[in-house]
């Protein structure tokens, strides 16, 4: 059987298409084409409609490869969301304002947000939900702890990569700094983080947990001067959510312990 000049034309015709297509490096868009040309084809589908097939196959691709390196680079450390809080076990948590926060208005002026409060109560778990929630909405976050900010940053100035350094953690759009307080910082600790959140100010947002009150962050900081100057920009634009009810993580011990009371006491009467 012979071929006719239409069909080669054609054949040539889609081999040209589908090299601009690995040219442009629209990949996946190149390797559906057969595919969507097919589909075109039997459902005979407009023009139009079948290039907006491709693209949206490109599209979705791109979307999903830009998705997965913002999740790399968040490092969060969990997979929790805002859906997976239970607001009525911690009513120590505003839920209205979690839920405003968790619009991500905050972004967009440049706010930081503080979780205050004793171990086990949720903060990490509301940080890391709203680092997700930023995430998918297609922002840089980076998740770190005040010790490892500081051991990287103490690392960096040892090795030349003071800059880089500075950049990797005030150039996410919000960058969330957990358990500030619990370890004892470095004298030089202290000073990168004030330098990384002197970076940010008015710039980009900061989530920072810590169990310290801020009445007692000079004393934390063992210098006043820092930790004045430190808090005097992580306020200015500043939501501080205080959680100060019973540790969650604690709950099941202290149901078991309720009940342990309970069956002495039923047992002493
Ligand atoms: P913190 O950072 O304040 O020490 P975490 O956020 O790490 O506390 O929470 C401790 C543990 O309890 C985590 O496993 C977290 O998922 C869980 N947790 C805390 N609060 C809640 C809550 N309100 N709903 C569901 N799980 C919670
Ligand atoms: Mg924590």
């Amino acid at each position: 059987m012979s071929t006719s000049p239409m069909q080669v034309s054609e054949a040539r015709r889609f081999q040209q298409l589908r090299g601009h297509l690995s040219y442009l490096k629209l990949n996946d868009a190149a390797e559906a084409l057969n595919r969507v040309l097919d589909q075109a084809r039997t459902e005979q589908m407009s023009l139009t409609a079948a290039l907006e097939r491709l693209l949206e196959i490109e599209a979705e691709a791109t979307e999903a490869r830009k998705l997965a390196t913002r999740e790399r680079f968040a490092c969060l450390p969990e997979p929790w969301t805002l859906a997976d809080f239970d607001f009525a076990a911690q009513p120590g948590v505003d839920e209205k304002l979690t839920r405003d926060l968790a619009t991500l208005r905050f972004l967009d002026d440049a706010s930081n947000v503080l979780f205050v409060g004793p171990p086990g109560v949720g903060k990490t778990m509301l940080s890391v939900a709203l680092g997700r929630a930023a995430v998918d909405a297609g922002h840089r976050v980076c998740f770190t702890t005040a010790a490892e900010l500081a051991a990287k940053c103490h690392k960096a100035a040892l090795e030349g990569r003071w800059k880089t350094c500075m950049c990797f953690f005030a150039g996410p759009k919000l960058l969330i700094i957990d358990e500030l307080g619990y370890l004892p910082l470095p004298e030089d600790g202290a000073s990168a983080l004030f330098q990384v959140i002197n970076q940010k100010y008015l710039k980009s947002s900061t989530i920072l947990t810590t169990n310290v009150g801020i009445a007692d962050w000079a004393g934390a900081f063992g210098d006043a001067t820092v930790a004045a100057a430190m808090l005097d920009r992580l306020l200015h634009r500043a939501t501080v959510a205080g959680i100060d009810r019973p540790s969650y993580r604690l709950r099941g011990h202290q149901n078991q312990a309720d009940a342990m009371r309970k069956g002495v006491n039923a047992r002493v009467s």
